[in-house]
């Protein structure tokens, strides 16, 4: 059997897979089998946020394994405790922090302290949480649940777990708040749901609307987060102060963490929560260094300029290929071209591919652009070059 039967037969089939075999990266660009090289516009879906092969990650990973890689969390851990220090430095918040592997996990700690907060605070209890269409939370029965796309809550998996409704927009969010509403929980830019922010006022509107009622808000930056915006998080560039912010894919650089950071931070008793592998020493240890790596970047003003030379390009696409696009949305380095229909959308990406430059899908007809946040200048030119072919292919 060949490499791609094996997969096949063996793997679990949940993914529709494009059958390439990447054998190594170099901060945007990956090889593969065949030493053909690609620009990587995905970043593994916004995951590998300081680029492939990233040697300081690598050191630091490999440093940190040579003495110790787990040793549960009955005991103190040490690049744990630090990065829980600096995520409440960088984001400006007086926030305590759980570790998980996912960001699925976080979501689902979020909706733990929600629903504990809404139990022990008010006479009767509420635990109800709004969400967004077109929102996407994660993959966990509860999770699933909570995104707001009907096409995933399938007969399949069912029952799922009470206590969700769903608003269309930030404005209907409102009429759905009653008695035994606790929450409600939003991305700022929708990832899955076409990398479009939600207009800066009316969540701000929102997030005061909500505080003086005590209900909670809960902003998932599982995608937004950690520079991903441009600013450490997306709150930040919003100016709200939710209760609850959850993090996961940019925050290890490829090494599975996530993390709930909360306002609340007594709502937890000893045995309320917890994971076997959330915070151990690898993936604490490779956060410390991302955020490291990261915080230069801005600092230096490198990781503006990049934002600023994407957009540039995005702009240049747009005004040549308006027999294809509508617009460009989105923010930082998570971007987004409007196609002019579904068919369109998918064409671009299979002809990007073709001409080695990764993009994904956001929405119905968004072409979705999640570069590495270390990608430089020779890299995007080369990676628009690619696209630009692709699309001279279309039509
Ligand atoms: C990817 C994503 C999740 C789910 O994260 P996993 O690590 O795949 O569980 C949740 N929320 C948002 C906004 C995401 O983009």
């Amino acid at each position: 059997m060949n490499l791609e039967e094996i997969d096949k037969s063996f793997v679990l089939n949940t993914y529709a897979r494009n059958y390439v075999n990447f054998k190594y990266g170099r901060n945007a660009t990956l090889f593969d089998e065949n030493r053909e090289n690609y620009i990587d516009f995905t970043s593994g879906i916004g995951v590998v946020s300081v680029g492939h092969g990233n040697e300081d990650l690598a050191n630091a990973i490999s440093d940190q394994i040579r003495n110790i890689t787990h040793i549960s969390n009955l005991y103190l851990i040490e690049p744990q405790a630090l990065l829980a220090e600096k995520l409440s430095k960088f984001s400006g918040f007086d926030v305590a922090t759980f570790f998980s592997n996912s960001g699925a996990e976080a979501n689902e700690g979020a909706v733990k302290i929600a629903r504990k907060y809404g139990e022990i605070n008010f006479d009767s209890k509420k635990y109800k949480i709004i969400t967004l269409e077109h929102s996407f939370h994660g993959r966990t029965i509860t999770t699933v649940k909570a995104t707001g796309q009907k096409s995933m809550h399938s007969p399949n998996f069912s029952p799922y777990p009470d206590g969700f409704d769903y608003a269309k927009n930030i404005d209907e969010v409102y009429s759905k708040i009653d008695d035994e509403t606790v929450a409600v929980m939003l991305e700022l830019v929708q990832g899955e749901g076409g990398v479009e922010p939600f207009e800066k006022p009316k969540v701000q509107e929102l997030a005061k609307f909500l505080k003086e009622r005590n209900i909670l808000l809960i902003i998932d930056e599982v995608q937004t987060g950690i520079y991903r915006s441009g600013e450490f998080l997306a709150t930040n560039l919003y100016e709200i102060k939710p209760d609850i912010i959850t993090l996961a894919k940019g925050l290890g650089g490829g090494v599975p963490i996530g993390a709930i950071m909360t306002t609340l931070k007594d709502i937890f008793s000893a045995g309320d929560h917890g994971s076997t592998f959330g915070g151990n020493y690898l993936s604490t240890s490779a956060s410390l260094k991302v955020l490291d790596i990261l915080e230069n970047l801005k600092d230096s003003g490198v990781l503006d300029k990049t934002i600023i030379h994407f957009e540039e390009k995005l702009k240049e696409i747009i005004k040549e290929f308006n027999n294809l696009f509508i617009d460009e949305v989105g923010l930082g380095l998570m971007r987004g071209l409007t196609a002019k229909s579904s068919e369109i959308q998918a064409e671009v990406i299979n002809q990007a591919f073709k001409q080695r430059v990764l993009v994904l899908k956001s929405g119905k007809n968004r072409v979705r652009f999640l570069p590495p946040l270390t990608i430089n200048k020779e890299e995007i030119d080369e990676g628009f070059k690619r696209l630009r072919d692709a699309l001279l292919n279309i039509n």
